[in-house]
């Protein structure tokens, strides 16, 4: 069995690799070769924590394994750990046998990056110019910095619920050589890509704040309850996802499925886009939506991905389990 320590993961994972990772496993998604297991997700009743584990198999990539992990909102003040933990296990799909325990934290965050990263390659116009960022806390640099790669973007405009927080990404459009420019919400109309990553249970972007032509990743709205856009706005777009089964149910489209304003079948899979059974963005008008809400394919497409890059760099630990 191999050990891939979360200090590693940093030196071995690119941005390019997980991008690469996950477009695949979407893709696989998509044609019924991958799928997601139910996930699991508890309060259990001890530092206010909450435990669970998302997992699959992909038959495509030979995947097979779960992400056990989950919030302890007390580490940081009680322990100096991060509140979120995750640890990805990988079993060989021919035996049962385990293969790798590879630390997950860094690439929760790559992977969660990558997906809305691929939406934009798929569903954005070509021309798009100005970034549009709703979220400045943990993942939204991730976000940020990799959906610049995407397309040729002139500017970043950012609104953050907390404006002390906004310098988190102005840090990274200016690493990209890109002006930064806060803005009230109404100003995101001036964005050709929007991404929203909060923690919010009340939408705070309205149909109005989102132009046509817009390709807008929400990738916050991942349990039963949060909700960052107005579910008009569902109704107005094209609505695309990882996973149909947990956008209706715990992603953005939870709450325009439930209030009748859109069906079920109105979502779609971008892995069809991928693979071009689905047409993507048909006009300049249209608004595209990603409703990203993480599956466990991801992290376990990342995670091998990761396994096999340990193992070329000689940093893979070796145990005889
Ligand atoms: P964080 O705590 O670092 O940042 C939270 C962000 O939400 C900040 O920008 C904060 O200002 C904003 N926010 C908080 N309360 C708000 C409110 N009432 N209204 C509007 N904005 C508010 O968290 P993070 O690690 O960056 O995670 C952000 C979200 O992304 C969380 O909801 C998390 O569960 C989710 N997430 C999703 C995936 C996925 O695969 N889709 C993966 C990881 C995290």
């Amino acid at each position: 069995m191999l050990i891939v320590p979360e200090r590693e993961i940093a030196a071995l994972m690119t941005r390019d690799a997980a991008f690469d990772a996950v477009e695949s496993v979407f893709a696989a998604m998509a044609a019924r070769d991958a799928y997601n297991f139910p996930v699991i997700r508890e309060a259990i009743g001890h530092e206010d924590a909450l435990y669970g584990f998302k997992g699959g198999f992909d038959k495509t990539g030979m995947t097979l394994g779960l992400k056990a992990g989950g919030y302890w909102p007390n580490n940081l003040e009680k322990h100096g750990h991060i509140n979120h933990q995750s640890t990805i296990f990988l079993f060989d799909p021919d035996t049962g046998m385990v293969r790798a325990m590879v630390g997950g934290n860094l690439l929760t965050a790559l992977r969660t990056a990558a997906a809305s990263s691929v939406s934009i390659k798929h569903l954005a116009r070509k021309d798009a110019k100005v970034m549009g960022m709703v979220g400045a806390g943990h993942q939204a640099t991730f976000q940020l910095r990799a959906a610049l790669e995407q397309r040729q973007f002139e500017k970043v405009i950012g609104w953050n619920y907390h404006p002390e927080m906004l310098p988190n990404i102005e840090k990274i459009a200016n690493e990209a050589g890109l002006p930064f420019e806060a803005v009230e919400l109404e100003g995101m109309t001036e964005a050709d890509v929007v991404i929203s990553i909060t923690s919010t249970f009340a939408p705070t972007i309205m149909a109005d704040h989102i132009a046509p032509g817009t390709h807008i990743a929400c990738m916050g709205t991942d349990t039963k309850g949060k909700q960052e856009v107005e579910a008009a706005l569902l109704a107005r777009s094209t609505v695309f996802t990882d996973e149909v089964a947990q956008s209706i149910s715990i992603g953005e489209a939870q709450h325009a499925v439930g209030s009748g304003l859109i069906q079920e079948s109105d979502v779609h899979q971008l892995g069809a886009v991928i693979n071009g059974t689905h047409k993507g963005r048909t006009s300049d008008d249209e608004i595209t939506l990603f409703d990203g809400t993480g599956v466990g394919l991801q992290d376990l497409a990342v995670a091998a991905s990761v396994v096999d890059l340990a193992v070329k760099n000689g940093v893979a630990i070796e145990v005889d389990f």
